[in-house]
């Protein structure tokens, strides 16, 4: 019979509205299992009992978004790669096996990609068992010996448990075994050798605070997840060769008769908005042993249906649930409590998933993608809803959480809700393949570490006080005890009992004597009658002391009552301060991370800052040096220039000189024409007048008349070519230019000479070259006097120049009588002094002051910046210090000598008879210069006039040149083009 309450409330509340508001963070442990091979690449590393680092891989050290290379991850706990399944059971698996058997509810998920060691974490394999035999195991070694008797327990198909008595339970239990032939006592099958070895004894661990008041057992159902699809493992197919089940995911078989596919289940809620897979096998199981061999059949039909339709088992999730049920036992302690209120019911969902991978790593193709997807999809639901949960609790909305979306998070929402305790073991592999998806899931994991789940109520089984059969026990014992004790052994009956009847009033004798006789049964009534009253109150009495004893007792009661209240209040009140130092420890964690964050950053901050700092140095040092060098070359620069200026300035003055003195020279000419031509008119006139007085004869000099002075351009003529011609011919050739005192005709005053005037240009032009250009042959003595024009470069001998004063600065040295004196005369040398010459230093104030030119020591020397007569009347000796840059950039001294003569006009004119060359070499220079001096006499000549030109321009101011001479400047600069200077 069943005794069970229909429609009635159910004990536990309707909604999980859990009496304190405590919650405790998703309980998140991370396992990094060993590499494959020992070679392989390792991006994990363990640094701390809760902390682990991933770097990234070899290949994908150029990080896309600059983010750091290593990142940390912080875990509940970390398991590193040495960690046994015992290890991790104690800290993981126990504490929810605990609350399983004080009835809560657990979850425990393991997550991660495939291959990193979920399975081994939750199954395991012989000999190192997973979490999953280890839990069954506890279970067990905990409960068995209240385990109730198979059948007592019985679950109804609303995810509810119902209780039968021990009769009823017996027949199921003879009906099972009728049906099947499975063995009653599953100790004695012969155990699986797969599985054989899953926990060894030693292992074992036990639950404490059993409640031997109650009965318990234990079911477990197994079930998979595939495409959103839910499969029962444990359903037994009956065999049904004419209509195969199928709903229509993968192809069925064609040859039924191996295999069915399992068919999908449903997911329903029950009355307490619990979720669970409606039409689900649970099997009542009573050891570890026929547990995991449940499982086993379960696993091993997986396997089949995975090769059957041709699937991958790491792209479904696996969920063994284990049901424990417990009721409490009757006052005789012989059965379990027959109400349906008092039994409870707490689940542990062990919960394998599928590998987190991503589509495209699963190369998955046509409807295996699309079954990829959906794995995807369900993981990705689960990821969401986790996001969504800790978005709700962080900021306080209230989003709905997106549990329908996929099965599994479906199935398990009353978790996330508050139903129990949830916990999740990431496991990794440390294999560099696997680092991106690797990281995917470190960060689910940490986001779900944030997610809070309400704490399960402690709810005791039922209203009963623990430990209550035990003292009931020991009160019966301790009654009997007592009673004995007052009875003694007298009669067998109790000491006590035989007391009490002492007390009572002895019976008269009852012997009746006679048929008349009246006396003894009237007496005897009486005592009867006495005793009878004694006896009444007596029981009035026990009854007044029991009803005394019972307000005694309630009022100690209620007094318990009040005192469980106020403890309860004060676990409240603790257990808030409790969550209070929780919250502040987690802020705390959370902040040291931040700040181990930041110090992480500032230190690459602080590398950075270092290495552009260093770079400034750097580029501040480049600055600094292309500063000077530019200081460098602006001076150089300003100093080039205040040399150009110079020669600017030389060229310049030179060149109005020349103009000035070729105004002078065209005036003169001009004069002198007009002079000419008013002769002539003289003349004419005279004769005219002649022709009227016979006896007067024109004067006129001779070479005036048959000289008419050519035309001339008051620019000087190009050098011939045949100036380039041979040294030699110079010193034979030397002519001597007298520059008298220049003459310069006033045509104001009275000219008594004037046909002299005329000669002297006429005898000019004779020696002067005639320009070709202008058509007008030079005469051939003159041309033999201008091949004498020296062309060497280093030393020059027999030249001589005339010096002249300049006029302007003494006109009163003009003397008409000049004007007759001829051009050339005989030079007087200055005798030489005593003391030997005496020089005349002229040196230009242009020139560079050169140290490591070899200075010329003359003693006794006047030093001039400019020629002066005054000077030049001093001395017998003129040397002038001329510098010019050479054609490989250097500078060149020459040193001009010549000596002084006195001019019969009282002048000064010097004769110059040697220039010396000062050259400061490089080797490269000399080589190129050799090379040059090789070259062509036209070369030679060039340079050699380019010489010439600038002594004479030095000279310009000493030496006074004829106009129309083919020997001053505009010569040079005419017929050639002037050297470029560097
Ligand atoms: P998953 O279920 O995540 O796909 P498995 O649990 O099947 O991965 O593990 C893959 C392989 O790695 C198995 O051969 C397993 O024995 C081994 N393995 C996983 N984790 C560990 C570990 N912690 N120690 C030793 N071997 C492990
Ligand atoms: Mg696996």
């Amino acid at each position: 019979m069943i005794r069970q309450a229909k429609g009635k409330t159910p004990r536990r509340p309707p909604l999980k509205k859990p009496s304190n508001n405590q919650k405790d963070p998703v309980g998140v442990y991370c396992r990094v299992r060993p590499l494959g091979t020992e070679d392989e690449e390792c991006c994990i590393e363990v640094i701390s009992k809760t902390t682990i680092q991933l770097h990234a891989p070899d290949g994908l050290k150029a990080n896309r978004n600059g983010e750091f290379k290593e990142t940390q991850y912080s875990f509940k706990k970390v398991f590193g790669i040495k960690t046994t399944q015992r290890e991790l059971y104690e800290d993981v698996a126990k504490p929810l096996v605990e609350d399983l058997i004080h009835c809560k509810n657990g979850l425990l998920f393991t997550y991660g990609v495939t291959g990193s060691g979920k399975t081994h974490t939750m199954t395991g394999s012989p000999g190192q068992g997973g979490l999953l035999p280890r839990s069954l195991d506890m279970i067990f070694n905990s409960i068995s010996p209240y385990q109730a008797k198979r059948y007592v327990f019985k679950p109804d198909d609303k995810n509810g448990m119902e209780v039968q008595n021990q009769v009823d339970a017996l027949l199921d239990r003879q009906k099972r075994d009728s049906q099947t032939n499975v063995p009653k006592t599953p100790t004695t099958r012969r155990i699986d050798p797969e599985f054989a070895d899953m926990i060894s004894p030693e292992e074992a661990f036990r639950a404490d605070g059993v409640d031997e008041d109650s009965s318990y057992s234990v079911f477990v159902s197994y079930i998979e997840i595939y495409n959103n699809y839910i499969y029962d493992l444990l359903e037994e197919t009956p065999f049904d060769p004419i209509k195969p089940k199928w709903n229509g995911v993968g192809t069925p078989l064609r040859n039924n008769t191996e295999f069915i596919p399992p068919q999908s289940k449903l997911l329903r809620e029950d009355q307490n908005h619990n979720m669970y897979v409606a039409g689900c096998t649970e099997v009542e199981v009573k050891s570890t042993e026929e547990a995991f061999e449940v499982f086993w059949r379960g696993q091993k039909k997986r396997r089949i249906a995975n090769t059957q339709l041709n699937r991958e088992s790491s792209r479904s999730h696996s969920v063994f649930i284990i049901k424990l049920a417990q009721a409490p036992l009757d006052a005789d302690g012989d059965n379990v409590l027959q109400d349906k209120n008092q039994v409870n019911v707490s689940q542990l969902c062990l919960v394998d998933l599928a590998g987190s991978e991503r589509t495209s790593r699963t190369r998955a193709e046509g409807s295996r993608l699309r079954e990829a997807g959906n794995i995807n999809q369900s993981l990705m639901t689960l990821r969401t809803c986790i996001e969504v949960l800790r978005e709700n609790q962080m900021c306080g909305t209230n989003k709905m959480v997106p549990y329908r979306d996929s099965k599994v998070t479906h199935l398990f929402k009353n978790y996330f809700d508050g139903e129990g305790k949830v916990r999740m073991v990431v496991c990794v592999n440390p294999k560099a393949d696997d680092y991106e998806e690797t990281l995917l899931v470190m960060r689910f994991a940490e986001m779900t570490q944030e997610v809070e789940v309400a704490r399960p109520v402690d709810r005791p089984i039922c209203g009963f006080a623990a430990g209550r059969r035990q003292r009931n026990q020991v009160f019966k014992e301790e009654l009997t005890r007592r009673l004995e004790e007052r009875g003694g052994p007298v009669n067998g009956e109790s000491t006590t009992l035989s007391q009490l009847l002492l007390s009572f009033p002895s019976l008269p004798p009852c012997e009746i004597g006679g048929p008349n006789d009246d006396i003894t049964l009237p007496r005897l009534i009486e005592a009867l009658e006495k005793r009878h009253k004694i006896r009444q109150m007596m029981v009035d009495e026990y009854n007044k002391t029991a009803n005394m004893l019972k307000s005694m007792l309630q009022e100690q009661d209620g007094n318990l009552v009040a005192k469980e209240n106020f403890i309860s209040e004060q676990h409240g009140r603790l257990g808030e301060k409790d969550k209070m130092i929780q919250n502040q420890k987690n802020e705390i964690d959370r902040l040291e991370k931040k700040s181990k964050m930041l110090e992480y950053k500032i230190d690459i901050l602080q590398k950075t800052s270092n290495i552009h700092e260093e770079d400034k140095r750097t580029l501040q040092h480049e600055l600094e040096s292309r500063e000077q060098r530019l200081q460098r070359e602006l001076s150089d620069k300003r100093r080039m220039e205040s040399r150009m200026q110079g020669i600017v300035c030389d060229t310049k003055l030179k060149w109005e000189k020349e103009c000035e003195r070729r105004v002078n020279a065209k005036q003169l000419e001009m004069q002198n024409k007009l002079w000419v031509k008013d002769e002539k008119l003289k003349q004419l006139k005279a004769i005219v007048t002649e022709g009227k007085s016979e006896n007067r004869q024109p004067q006129r000099p001779s070479r005036e008349k048959d000289k008419v002075p050519p035309k001339r351009s008051a620019s000087p003529t190009p050098v011939p070519s045949s100036y380039n011609s041979s040294q030699s011919s110079l010193s034979s050739l030397e002519p001597i230019y007298n520059f008298s005192r220049m003459v310069r005709p006033d045509p104001s005053s009275p000219r008594p000479g004037s046909v002299s005037v005329a000669s002297c240009i006429s005898e000019w032009e004779q020696r002067v070259p005639q320009c070709p250009r202008q058509g007008s042959q030079s005469p051939p003595d003159s041309r033999k006097r201008v091949q004498g024009l020296p062309n060497s470069l280093g030393r020059r001998r027999g030249r001589c120049w005339a010096r002249e004063h300049e006029v302007p600065a003494q006109p009163a040295d003009f003397e008409a009588d000049h004007m007759t004196v001829p051009p050339v005369r005989p030079l007087h040398r200055r005798s030489h002094s005593a003391g030997g010459e005496r020089w005349v230093d002229h040196k230009p104030t242009t020139n560079v002051d050169l140290d490591t030119l070899m200075q010329p020591n003359l003693p006794n020397a006047i030093k001039v910046t400019a020629a002066s007569e005054k000077a030049l009347s001093k001395c017998d000796k003129y040397v002038l210090t001329h510098q010019e840059v050479a054609s490989d950039g250097e500078i060149q001294t020459k040193l001009i000598k010549g000596e002084v003569f006195k001019t019969r006009g009282g002048g000064q004119s010097v004769q110059f008879t040697d220039i010396e060359t000062l050259k400061q070499e490089s080797p490269v220079s000399a080589s190129r210069k050799r090379r040059s001096s090789e070259s062509g006499p036209s070369h030679e000549g060039e340079r050699m006039d380019g010489d010439w030109t600038d002594v004479e321009t030095r000279c310009s101011v000493a030496v006074e040149m004829r106009a129309g001479s083919n020997l001053g400047p505009g010569y040079q600069h005419h017929g050639y083009p002037k050297r470029k200077k560097p």
